[in-house]
């Protein structure tokens, strides 16, 4: 046993002991394993372990991991952006990626449904929900999500699939549970406004090493792991930093 596949385990131990907590079926929370700053060899560790569903932020960084692992013996991977994504990059992720997390400008939205390849199923998407305020960060406002996600839902290569969300780290339980269920409050507004026709909106992306349990105490279906499974992340001078991600996602977990 690698100690991924260890911490591995022991985030699989968590998310059960979350559910049982609050009386949820623990298939009904998914997770994702967050490998930014991670290489290829870690990544591989963790699909030998029975991972195959990951999280990217920086694109370029994500495409050399792809490429690499493409040439391994490995099953098919699910990948997903959970990072920013600027317009001169939306072309990559609508071609390279499985999920987009982070929509919360219609033009980037718009641009991602142009650029999604034909051959290609609809691009996943989650709307991101800026739950705690804050007018600098990513995120639209709760009170905007609706209008924003229905606009999402009605373009025809993307598929709406829910509603994710970073809020700052928060010290206890109770706090955590707090904002998360904020965004379930969207996530429900958002279904409550959805036409009949429209399928697979079921995703709550919402929990992180530190908070994973308050996140499925709220409804989350979708918890975003990176310390917890690969370790500490360390940033290489001059590269992309700790700037765009979470000022919390740092903590060593
Ligand atoms: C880095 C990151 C995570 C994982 O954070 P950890 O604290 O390492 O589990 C989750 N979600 C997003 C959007 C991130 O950028």
């Amino acid at each position: 046993m690698t100690m991924i596949s260890d911490n591995l385990q022991a985030i699989r131990g968590r998310i059960a002991r979350a559910c049982a907590a609050c009386a949820r079926d623990p298939a009904g929370v998914r997770l994702l394993a967050v490998s930014k700053t991670f290489g290829p060899d870690a990544l591989a560790q963790a699909v030998q372990a029975g991972q195959h569903a990951f999280g990217e932020n920086y694109i370029q960084e994500a495409l050399d991991k792809m490429g690499e692992l493409a040439r391994r013996p490995l099953p098919a991977l699910q990948w997903h952006c959970i990072g920013p994504i600027q317009s001169n990059k939306s072309a990559l992720v609508a071609r390279h990626f499985d999920w987009a997390q982070t929509l919360d400008r219609p033009r980037i939205a718009q641009r991602l449904s142009e650029q999604r390849p034909a051959e290609l199923p609809p691009l996943c998407v989650c709307v991101q929900v800026n739950v705690d305020g804050g007018a600098t960060k990513s995120g639209v406002a709760a009170d905007e999500a609706v209008e924003f996600a229905l606009a999402v839902a009605r373009l025809p290569r993307l598929q709406l699939r829910g509603v994710m969300s970073i809020p700052d780290a928060l010290p206890d339980f109770d706090a955590q549970r707090q904002v998360h269920e904020r965004a379930r409050a969207v996530f429900d507004a958002i279904a409550a406004r959805l036409p009949a026709g429209h399928t697979g909106f079921d995703t709550l992306s919402l929990g992180m090493t530190a908070d994973l349990e308050a996140a499925i105490a709220a409804g989350s279906t979708l918890v975003r792991v990176g310390s917890g499974i690969f370790g500490a992340r360390h940033y290489p001078a001059g590269q992309a930093s700790a700037q765009t991600e979470p000022a919390h996602a740092d903590a060593p977990g």
